[in-house]
């Protein structure tokens, strides 16, 4: 994986940590499993650094608390 200062404006990539849409220019985390660097992912470096507590696509609804 490799950090990057982002790409350039219009061109935007979506997140697989939080399922939101980043701007390219954003700089950001590119990762991409090994042997395979046309799969790659685009990552918020906050989403980046957090996957391994939050893992992926993990809706937080499961176990937000309630209240009331
Ligand atoms: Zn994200």
């Amino acid at each position: 994986m490799r950090s990057v200062a982002g790409s350039g404006p219009g061109k935007g990539y979506r997140c697989p940590g939080c399922d939101q849409l980043m701007p390219g220019a954003q700089p950001h985390v590119v990762a991409w499993p090994q042997g395979r660097p046309d799969d790659r992912r685009h990552w918020h470096t906050a989403c980046w650094s957090a996957r391994g507590r939050r893992g992926v696509k993990v809706h937080r609804s499961k176990n937000a608390p309630r209240y009331g």
